[in-house]
């Protein structure tokens, strides 16, 4: 298994098929000037396919998520969703999207071998949603979420972001659609990862703003933590239920000592942390001609130097190299 020296064990694979995307969200990229990787740095279908066996198989990964960049922009999606659903042990896998083009894929996913799909949307109003992207593409998320519930890619969950001076005050709007639409909403803080280094502690829209935001019109129960377990989002039952809420605290009320998580970036390098500053290169040792059982070792041995936790909050805090879209958030 995937061990580290704190005794965390990590189940739960995020692979990134792309660092390119066709949105350009502010806390994400920048307008332009983002170099993209080159074909040949980025792994191939087969490679993705043999990597994640090796984690089922060799590593006890029992989830795989698949993201970039935007990863419906991949080609072979589909086909690298129906190859692993094929692995035995057969892994959980789902997909984080902005949405665009899921309309036409979504069934083909489904069949595929797809269980669920996360949909990032921050907003229900287009001239915001075009402020925040930089892209007229509201009206194509919000068909891509509606063909992801009709093909049965449930839950279907929605991703947001809260931007002071942008969507800071739709909230509780947003969940009000949430709940007419049967999405399961999450908030997520907004997190040191843009390429442009623009993320200000002061201003940021925190989980503590977005409670308070969301008590205005509804009632929220907390759920218990036994039920968190692992997974990052805090849940809150919205007027005792059944259909729920999440905030994703990764700033103010880091998980990061139940984390279960190891990634793959999209030219191959693992990194145990979204925050890490180190990683791991299988993408040489794949095409050095490796054995399964050399590349499970390297990525123990990765697994084995991750951190305590990220220290967002921590003033020696550094922000990584790589920004979320080419890390795989
Ligand atoms: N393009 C896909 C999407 O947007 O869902 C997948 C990749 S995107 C990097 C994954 C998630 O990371 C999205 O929900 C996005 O909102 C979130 N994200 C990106 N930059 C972020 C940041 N600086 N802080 C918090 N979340 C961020
Ligand atoms: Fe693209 Fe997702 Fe980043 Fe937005 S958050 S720019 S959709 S990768």
């Amino acid at each position: 298994m995937l061990l580290d020296t704190y005794g965390r064990v990590a189940t739960d694979l995020r692979v990134s098929l792309t660092d390119r995307c066709n949105l350009r969200c502010t806390y994400c990229m920048p307008e332009e000037g983002l170099q993209w990787l080159a074909k040949p740095q980025l792994l191939t279908d087969d490679e993705i396919v043999r990597l994640v066996r090796i984690a089922t198989t060799d590593l006890g990964v029992t989830e795989v998520r698949f993201t970039g960049g935007e990863p419906l922009l991949r080609p072979g999606l589909t086909s690298i969703v129906a190859r692993c659903a094929e692995l035995e042990p057969r892994p959980k896998m789902s997909l984080t999207t902005n949405g665009i083009g899921l309309e036409r894929t979504a069934v083909a996913l489904r069949e595929a071998g797809l269980d669920r799909v996360n949909v990032s949307l921050d907003t229900l109003d287009p001239e915001t949603f075009q402020r925040m992207t930089r892209r007229k593409r509201h009206t194509d998320v919000l068909r891509g979420l509606a063909a992801a519930r009709e093909a049965g890619l449930a839950p279907v969950k929605v991703n947001a972001v809260l931007m002071p001076g942008l969507n800071d005050q739709e909230a509780p709007e947003l969940l009000a659609w949430a709940l007419r639409e049967d999405y399961e909403l999450r908030f997520i803080e907004q997190m040191p990862l843009d390429a442009q280094h623009g993320w200000q502690r002061e201003g940021m829209i925190t989980a503590g703003d977005i409670l308070a935001s969301l008590r205005t019109r509804f009632t929220l129960t907390p759920e218990g933590q036994e039920e968190r377990g692992s997974a990052p989002a805090e849940r809150w039952l919205v007027d005792g239920g059944p259909q729920r809420v999440g905030v994703i605290a990764s700033v103010t009320r880091p998980f990061c000592r139940a984390c279960d998580r190891t990634r793959l970036t999209a030219d191959g390098q693992v990194r145990t942390c979204l925050f890490a500053t180190e990683e791991s290169d299988l993408r040489g040792a794949l095409r050095g001609g490796a054995s399964d059982a050399q590349i499970a070792a390297l990525w123990r041995k990765a697994m084995w130097g991750k951190k305590a936790g990220a220290g967002i909050d921590d003033p020696s805090f550094v922000q990584p190299q790589r920004p979320m879209s080419a890390i795989g958030g």
